[in-house]
C-alpha cells in the first residue's frame, strides 16, 4: 500500500538503484521473469494455503514485474499480489517475509497496529529479515 513517508520512499529508491540492473524487455527478461515466477510461487504457496485456512483469505492473482520504489504491493480492490523481480537476487527468507507482509495486507490493507501485530505473530522475526532485504 502507498501509505508511506516521502524520506522512507527516498531511502528505498536509493537501495533499490543499488540493485543489480534487470534486463531491457524482451526475451532475456521474460526468461528471468518465469524463473523468479516459479520461485515466488514454491515460497508462496504454502503460505497462502495457511492465510486461506486461517483467514479465509486468498490473493486473486500473483504477477511479477520490475518496480523501483517498492519490493511488492498488494491491492484489496483486485486482490492482486504484485512482486518485485528484483527480489529473485534476494535470499529466500527476504522473498518470504515481503510474501507475509502482502499477505497480511488482505486482512489489514495499511500498515496499522493492527497489521504489524499480524506480521509479528506471522513471522516473528520479520524484522531481521526485513534488514536483510536492505543490506
Ligand atoms: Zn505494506
Amino acid at each position: 500500500m502507498v501509505l508511506v513517508k516521502a524520506s522512507w520512499i527516498r531511502s528505498r529508491q536509493q537501495a533499490l538503484k543499488n540493485e543489480q540492473e534487470m534486463p531491457a524487455p524482451g526475451p532475456e527478461l521474460n526468461r528471468i521473469k518465469k524463473q523468479a515466477g516459479l520461485k515466488f510461487r514454491s515460497i508462496a504457496a504454502p503460505w497462502e494455503e495457511h492465510f486461506h485456512i486461517r483467514y479465509g483469505v486468498a490473493p486473486k492473482k500473483w504477477t511479477v514485474r520490475v518496480m523501483n520504489t517498492r519490493w511488492g504491493s498488494c491491492s484489496t480492490a483486485t486482490g492482486r499480489i504484485t512482486l518485485n523481480l528484483k527480489l529473485y537476487n534476494k535470499p529466500d527468507a527476504c522473498i518470504e517475509y515481503i510474501v507475509v507482509h502482502e499477505l497480511c495486507h488482505l486482512i489489514h490493507p495499511n500498515h496499522g497496529k493492527d497489521f504489524y501485530a499480524l506480521l509479528e505473530k506471522e513471522l516473528p522475526d520479520w524484522k531481521t529479515r526485513r534488514k536483510q532485504l536492505k543490506a
